[in-house]
């Protein structure tokens, strides 16, 4: 019922949100030059503690630092007077704040991210920068919604194609980054001029109302921004139910983006998903090592191996193999397990039981089956939900861990001899999300990229995702594409409109 009530927000057209965005803005403006001009005009004659206090009163001698929307004091109480110049008098003392003030302003979406989904606070505050990336990026690509003329062949018409904003979108998103998966779908659909009802994970749900209470803040007019949680199923129901919702963009597992997919059917939405993968990382014998062991860390061991892109299956050839295992495990075992606050900590815990007990039970299968531990392979003696970084070698494609997404912190090697077999193997999988390859032969990089049956490839590069780049993948990966110039069209009609009767006298 309370969906149904959110989506019977209307959408607005883009000119009348920005009309009303402005109306508010000027709003603001002239109360804060009135209040000046209601002041009685300075005089020389007045004392620095009157006109202190007279300020003060109205408000505008502001004493504290202001961090999010809190008046604050520096952590350790210091504080630094302020003169007049004129007189010398101390006007009012004010905080000396230092870098952990500083970084306080700076990180608490960071640290709000870090506190729900356990990454590195570094990596969290990375997250907020990615995250605001396609707010940025979306906001800038607004201007460029172009429409269409096209030649008739017929000459007493004329033919034109206008975009319009596709209605209420339902934005369903999850816990691996709270922050970004919503950006990058909410952004281009605010530029388009849509209102939208997002549905963040339970596990992860205050980041994404932190987010929305800066929209608030920052003049998104109230209702164009809808936040439900609960009951998932319950609400995923009401959304592909209601008719006034005309497109879901989800992010999440495979099974659940095939039942929104069968869901969205009944009313016939427009529907874009981003579902697992199974990436393949593949190290060719002519790859510069230490540039594939640097991408193949970041690409593993992200958010402690918690991503869709995330290199799932290390294929190496057979004569890097040996070289490739000891440099990377060497590497892999400086990786600093810990709380997401602490110090030097890369690698947080996993989001909950169930994580770590399919983390175990793949490593379990290997094993069982032949797999070799080159590090790691357990539980971490920090407790709950903390895994070692792993390396297993010698995993063949019986191992379920060659065949299913991990999702942790597990780097499970292959051996492959030739070009053809690497390709192959790569694409012996229903996921097509990201693969990554390695390589100092322009040519292989080219025939092998050409050949993989993936929407992202990374070529000597393990981290790729950006706002400017379109993100998405082929196969049972998903639909449709998020970020960059080609995520807009996600959230437009196209309209053709045939001007008749052109040659009337
Ligand atoms: P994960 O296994 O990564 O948590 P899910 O696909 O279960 O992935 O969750 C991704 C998002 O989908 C979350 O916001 C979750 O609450 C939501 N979700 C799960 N089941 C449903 C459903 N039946 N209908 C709508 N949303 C769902």
């Amino acid at each position: 019922m309370r969906v149904a009530v959110a989506v019977g927000v209307s959408t607005p057209p883009v000119a009348t949100m920005r009309s009303s965005c402005t109306r508010r803005i000027v709003a603001v403006s002239y109360r804060f030059v009135s209040m000046h001009m209601a002041a009685a005009p300075l005089s020389r004659t007045l004392s620095t503690e009157s006109v202190a206090a007279r300020l003060t009163s109205a408000g505008l001698l502001r004493t504290k630092g202001l961090i999010g929307a809190n008046w604050t004091d520096a952590r350790d109480g210091k504080t630094m007077p302020v003169y007049n110049p004129s007189t010398g008098e101390v006007i009012a003392d004010v905080p000396f704040m230092g870098s952990k003030d500083t970084e306080d302003a700076i990180e608490e979406i960071g640290q709000l991210i870090t506190l729900e989904q356990g990454k590195p606070l570094k990596e969290a505050i990375g997250e907020v920068n990615y995250g605001a990336s396609f707010i940025e990026y979306f906001a800038e690509e607004a201007k460029r919604i172009y429409g269409d003329i096209i030649p008739p062949t017929l000459n007493d018409r004329r033919i034109l194609v206008l975009k319009q904003p596709i209605g209420v979108i339902a934005a369903i998103t999850p816990w691996n980054f709270p922050l970004a998966m919503i950006t990058r779908k909410v952004g281009p659909a605010l530029a388009c001029g849509c209102t939208a009802v997002i549905k963040p994970s339970e596990l992860t749900p205050f980041t994404a109302l932190a987010a929305v209470e800066l929209a608030l803040q920052a003049g998104i007019p109230p209702g164009v921004l809808n936040v439900v949680m609960g009951d998932a199923p319950a609400i995923g129901d009401a959304l592909m139910a209601n008719t006034r919702v005309r497109k879901i963009t989800f992010t999440g597992s495979t099974a659940v983006g095939k039942k929104l997919m069968a869901g969205a059917a009944g009313t016939v939405k427009k529907v874009s998903l981003e579902l697992g993968g199974n990436a393949p990382c593949i190290i060719f014998d002519d790859a510069d090592l230490d540039v594939a062991v640097k991408g193949t860390l970041g690409s593993k061991f992200r958010n402690s191996g918690q991503t869709c892109v995330c290199a799932n299956r290390i294929l190496v050839q057979d004569g890097i193999y040996d070289k490739f295992a000891a440099a990377f495990s060497k590497a892999v075992q400086i990786l600093q397990v810990g709380d997401g606050f602490s110090e030097g900590a890369s690698q947080g815990p996993l989001i909950n039981d169930a994580a770590i007990e399919k983390v175990e039970s793949f490593v379990e299968d290997a094993v069982s089956k032949g797999a070799d531990v080159l590090l790691g392979g357990k539980r971490h003696s920090l407790g709950r939900t903390f895994y070692e970084p792993t390396v297993l070698g010698n995993i063949s494609s019986d191992m379920i861990v060659s065949r299913e997404e991990v999702f942790g912190p597990v780097a499970p090697l292959m051996r492959f001899k030739t070009e053809e077999e690497a390709i192959s193997i790569a694409n012996d999988t229903n996921a097509g999300l990201a693969a990554y390859i390695f390589t100092t032969n322009v040519q292989r990089s080219w025939r092998v990229t050409e050949a993989l049956e993936y929407g992202l490839v990374g070529v000597n590069e393990g981290v790729i995702s950006t706002e400017v780049a379109p993100f998405g993948g082929v196969k049972q990966s998903g639909l449709g594409r998020e970020g960059s110039k080609y995520g807009m069209d996600e959230y437009l009609e196209m309209k053709y409109v045939c001007l008749g009767d052109m040659n009337r006298k």
